[in-house]
């Protein structure tokens, strides 16, 4: 027996699989070196929190009952209350909520927010189910998380497969279970919440504008526009699709899309609204949009353009394909989609990457805006929260783009020592209890 163990940990070790533990941490320890961190909080800022696993039963459709496994991992708290997404998808785990949680400790410390960061989900494809389904599953996940989220503690969010519905059932299971005088004084434990139940006001598009913000930026310190740039987008959900509405606004060219189920390219242009009205028709899918040719799956990240952005799932940019990616600006809308070998590659060829914890930075900065407006019993418009998004947008890209021309580093290192010397400042001005 032990010798079976001893052998499978072998085999286990010397076959390593880099997970996305592996990339936030060699983020953090790089970031850490720089700014010589003092060693014992590098020991805290290295390990979470804590650590939530239920399983909970659900009854189907057809009667049946099925088990599920939810997750919320608390990274750090050192700056306010936990907070971070839910996502329903097939890779999540232990690892990857853990990892997600850590970059949600950077992002809302770089963004000068009062959170901490959070992160889980539930490992499942969604569209197996129907929406009844779905609804009982995430009010149950809910009901079995308890008192691990609460508006002042952990505050999660939509993030991939979740969206403003999936945080309707979420406010209202918490709510519903919380006793009678504090129920509605309790609808800020999430936000990304629909616009009549308490959601902001453009909280939808913030993230993918804020993708977009970004890119303005950059090509504003390098002397360029966007018009006639071309652009292609790895994912078309909330994040893609948005940052392409407003990248297309301001003259640029969408010339090709991948999403879960194929990829599509078309170098005069794909015009972003008429996709998005096909893949309503279409299952969600942009599969055989007929403005397009197919493209094969392997070579898209190589298409012909000016900009990526990979705005779907962590470690898409690897070793693998780094050397044939044709843009020179990478904006990645999603969380961890380079992974630390793949970086190496872009960086050795010049290519300029806006780091997750800056360029996708606008969802949260959005659920700020939203949880604020809750607590505080307002109401905000759309045009104030744009504009507050826009000033946080650029401090936030200066102050990185300006920390990394002054260090002679990435944009990504340079993102990460901002946010570690906010927390790192909490931690000395504190101490460590007891
Ligand atoms: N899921 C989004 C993210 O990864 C938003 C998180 C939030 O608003 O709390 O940043």
């Amino acid at each position: 027996m032990t010798t079976i163990t001893a052998a499978l940990n072998n085999k286990i070790k010397k076959t390593p699989v880099r997970g996305m533990m592996d990339n936030v941490m060699e983020q953090f320890h790089t970031a850490a070196d720089h700014i010589d961190l003092h060693p014992s909080i590098r020991k805290i800022l290295s390990i979470t929190n804590n650590e939530i696993v239920v399983h909970f039963p659900v009854k189907m459709d057809n009667g049946e009952v099925e088990i599920f496994t939810g997750y919320r991992v608390q990274h750090n708290n050192a700056l306010g209350p936990y907070k971070g997404g839910l996502r329903y998808h097939p890779t999540v785990d232990i690892d990857a909520a853990r990892a997600l949680a850590m970059w949600m400790t950077w992002k809302t410390s770089l963004a000068g927010l009062p959170y901490g960061g959070g992160k889980g989900g539930i490992q499942i494809d969604p569209s197996k189910y129907s929406q009844g389904e779905l609804e009982r599953i995430t009010r149950r996940f809910t009901f079995a998380l308890a008192d691990n989220i609460g508006p002042e503690h952990d505050i999660p969010a939509p993030d991939v497969n979740t969206n403003s519905q999936t945080m309707a059932w979420i406010a209202d299971t918490y709510m519903s279970t919380r006793p009678p005088a504090e129920r509605t004084a309790n609808q800020h434990v999430v936000t990304g919440k629909p616009d009549g139940s308490g959601g902001l006001e453009g909280r939808d598009r913030a993230t993918g504008y804020g993708v977009f913000l970004n890119i303005k930026c950059w090509l504003k310190r390098n002397n360029e526009t966007l018009y006639g740039k071309k652009f292609i987008v790895q994912g078309f959900g909330n994040v893609g699709y948005w940052a392409s509405h407003f990248l297309e606004k301001e003259g640029a060219k969408l010339v090709a899309v991948q999403d879960a189920f194929g990829s599509i390219e078309n170098q005069q242009g794909i015009a972003v609204e008429d996709l998005m009205n096909y893949t309503k028709t279409n299952d969600g899918s942009i599969v055989d949009f007929p403005e397009a040719s197919v493209l094969e799956k392997d070579g898209f990240l190589g298409t012909e353009c000016d900009i990526c952005i990979p705005a779907a799932l962590g470690n898409q940019i690897t070793k693998n394909n780094a050397a044939s990616i044709k843009a020179t600006l990478i904006a990645e809308g999603a969380n961890g989609p380079t992974n630390g070998e793949g970086e190496k590659i872009l960086l050795d060829r010049g290519i300029t990457i806006i780091p997750d914890i800056l360029c996708n930075s606008g969802g949260v900065i959005g659920s700020y805006f939203e949880w604020l407006q809750n607590r505080n019993g307002e109401l905000w418009q759309l045009g104030e929260v744009m504009q507050k998004l826009d000033k946080k947008m650029e401090e936030s890209f200066n102050k990185v783009y300006e920390y990394s021309e002054r260090e002679g580093m990435d944009l990504r290192t340079a993102a990460y020592c901002i946010a570690i010397k906010r927390i790192e400042k909490a931690y000395v001005q504190r101490g460590i209890f007891p």
